[in-house]
């Protein structure tokens, strides 16, 4: 329809069909699906047991352009190339998304199931609570949060032996160690089962963690924009008898729990991963993971049914999956390797799956590579990589682009000369995913005010920047027809071959595996760490954690550590606030500047537009 009419009309324009239909259509069994609702289901992981042997389809990463705030369309067009490889080129694929979080969509940004005639559908349903995995991983993380303080408060008042009854339960009358309590013992040299044969020493070893707070790190965590909890003080209550601390929430998407959940390849996986995560040193600098607190089992219970990835469907009734949602700034940014694992198997040798790294290419691809891919073992084809007029505009020296505020006349008339002035951005970015060995595809997202002109001089531009061909898509505004072209410019550069290889190798130092991220991909000159930094890295390292991938906690909005800096910032020195560690995810997180992981409000958020018809029972306002 000409004017487009809105997503959400769009997305209730169609009625999206069965989910028992769709997943007979691409090959599942009766037994493999857990239906929630009608469109909707979770997929179970003995399918990649019964499909091993199935060749893989080829591996497409869409990725893009340093983005205005508005985001650039990376979802749309992830949505729109597989309608069209789907629905109008008749080749099997897939698109795996992340599934979005409450706090952009009730915040600034709105939802990610795309938009215009390229969206996942019932746009509502995936935008708000989908099957409840983030609010899974909500509840694991803040129920090994209790654990830790609960923890310090009880050994702080009771004896050693008092403690260590009340940690080894009676069975039959037996005290009896559990199964993580035995894994316990053997990390501390005891090599006993019997719980009354511990000598005194031992049983205190055992039962005593002796958490230094001053180094926990394990934060709580809520899926809400909720500024007013990046910093709090808990314990304040008599009971807590003065063990009151400062602390913070994240958002839930920036959870260690969520990156296990993206990361891991099965059940025992993310048990492994669940259980090695560290939350403190004790008090001689050890680290103390999750297992140590005894809850490795309890946080496996609470994950188990989010480990499955939700299949649901494009508008024009193609196979979609959504599992996982880190955010791509302060997180990994990408979804899961279980889902992208499972469609690469659905939808067979000569197939496509089709999945996006959030924003940037310099922040999701790059994580995407030397995490995701190092992590699942998977070899990407082909990089999509999303650019609009827009933004390029916007890097080219327009003014500045926020939400709510209507664009000015440079983004809504023609001008060549800020477009071939961004393109810089274009160039960089594409010079990144080449780092990699891997071909790009340039896909420019074409908005209605874009003229034909600039939109030429971009696909030309894009070319002689060493893209492998680089094509205009009109996905928005009448679905997967519109990206036929691109569909063929990717299936064509698959044929290509990729020589995919890593930035880094993961055993180089810490400080070395940041500067090369930050001198090759950002373009800075070098690095510059703060004492914090410094001796975080050092216990790191000592703790003999030196040796994982890194992954950059840095703003989206430019390629530096400072959000104004448009096009290709050089010269900058990238200043490193903080390093954290993600030993169950498998990275080490640092903090490029000043960087929140709680986003806040705006003064008029999202959630003013948002209703229900209580009549009809409809969601209103979503987009
Ligand atoms: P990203 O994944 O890069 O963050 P999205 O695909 O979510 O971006 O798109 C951001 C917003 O822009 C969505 O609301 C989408 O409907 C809108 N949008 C995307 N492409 C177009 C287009 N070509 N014309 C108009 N609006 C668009």
């Amino acid at each position: 329809l000409s004017p487009v009419p809105s997503d959400i009309e769009i997305s209730r324009g169609q009625t999206p069909k069965a989910v028992d239909v769709l997943a007979k259509e691409i090959g599942l069994l009766a037994d493999e699906i857990e239906i929630y609702g009608q469109s909707k289901a979770k997929v179970r992981l003995s399918l990649l047991e019964r499909l091993k042997d199935q060749a893989d389809g080829k591996y497409v990463l869409v990725a893009g352009i340093t983005p205005t705030p508005l985001g650039e369309g990376k979802s749309t067009v992830t949505i729109g190339l597989v309608q069209a490889l789907t629905a109008h080129l008749h080749v099997n694929s897939f698109a795996c998304l992340r599934q979005p979080s409450q706090g952009p969509t009730f915040g600034v940004k709105g939802g990610a199931a795309g938009g215009g005639y390229a969206q996942v559908i019932p746009m509502e349903e995936f935008n708000l609570h989908l099957t409840g995995d983030i609010h899974a991983i909500t509840a694991a993380n803040n129920l090994l949060a209790a654990a830790i303080d609960a923890r310090i408060l009880h050994e702080s008042t009771q004896t050693d032996k008092a403690l260590f009854n009340r940690l080894v339960p009676l069975v039959n009358g037996v005290r009896a160690f559990s199964g993580i309590q035995l894994n316990r013992l053997k990390k501390l040299g005891i090599n006993k089962t019997d719980p009354s044969t511990l000598t005194e020493e031992e049983m205190t070893r055992f039962a005593r963690l002796d958490i230094d707070p001053s180094t926990i790190t394990w934060q709580r965590v809520l899926d809400t924009n909720d500024r007013f909890l990046r910093k709090i003080t808990i314990g304040q209550a008599k009971t807590e008898k003065g063990f009151f601390r400062q602390a913070q929430f994240d958002i839930a998407v920036a959870s260690e729990i969520m990156a296990v959940l993206a990361l891991t390849d099965g059940l025992e996986d993310m048990k492994n991963r669940l259980r090695r995560m560290v939350v403190a040193s004790d008090k001689k600098g050890q680290p103390v993971t999750a297992e140590d607190l005894g809850v490795t089992g309890a946080l496996t219970v609470l994950m188990k049914d989010a480990i499955k990835p939700t299949l649901m469907q494009t508008l024009e009734g193609t196979p979609v999956f959504v599992h996982a949602g880190p955010f791509a700034n302060i997180a990994h940014g990408n979804s899961s390797v279980l889902a992208d694992k499972i469609a690469l198997k659905l939808v067979g040798g000569e197939g496509f799956v089709v999945t996006e790294a959030g924003f940037g290419a310099d922040i999701g691809m790059e994580k995407f590579f030397n995490i995701k891919c190092r992590a699942s073992g998977l070899v990407p084809n082909v990089v999509v990589l999303v650019a609009t007029v827009r933004a390029l505009k916007m890097h080219g020296g327009g003014p500045s682009v926020a939400a709510g505020i209507p664009l000015k006349k440079e983004y809504t008339e023609e001008n060549l000369q800020l477009v071939a002035d961004g393109c810089c951005n274009l160039k960089k970015q594409i010079q990144i995913a080449q780092l990699f060995g891997v071909p790009v595809v340039v896909a420019l997202n074409v908005f209605k005010s874009d003229t034909r002109a600039e939109i030429d001089l971009v696909c030309e531009l894009a070319k002689r920047a060493g893209a492998f061909d680089a094509v205009p898509c009109h996905h928005w505004s009448v679905g997967g027809r519109g990206s036929v072209d691109l569909a063929r410019a990717v299936r064509e550069a698959a044929n290509q071959g990729s020589h995919f290889g890593f930035l880094y190798d993961v055993q180089l130092p810490i400080v070395e595996k940041i500067r090369t991220i930050a001198q090759k991909v950002y373009g800075a000159q070098d690095i510059e760490l703060s004492p914090e930094a410094q001796s975080k890295i050092e216990r790191y390292t000592q703790q003999g954690f030196g040796n994982l991938p890194i992954c950059m906690a840095k703003t989206h909005l430019s390629l530096s550590h400072e959000p104004e800096k448009k096009g290709v910032p050089t010269g900058f020195i990238l200043p490193i606030s903080d390093v954290r560690a993600s030993i169950g995810a498998g990275f080490i997180y640092p903090l490029v500047g000043t960087m929140s992981t709680m986003p806040g409000l705006p003064t008029r958020p999202c959630f003013y537009d948002i209703d229900l018809d209580t009549e009809t029972e409809q969601v209103k306002g979503l987009f």
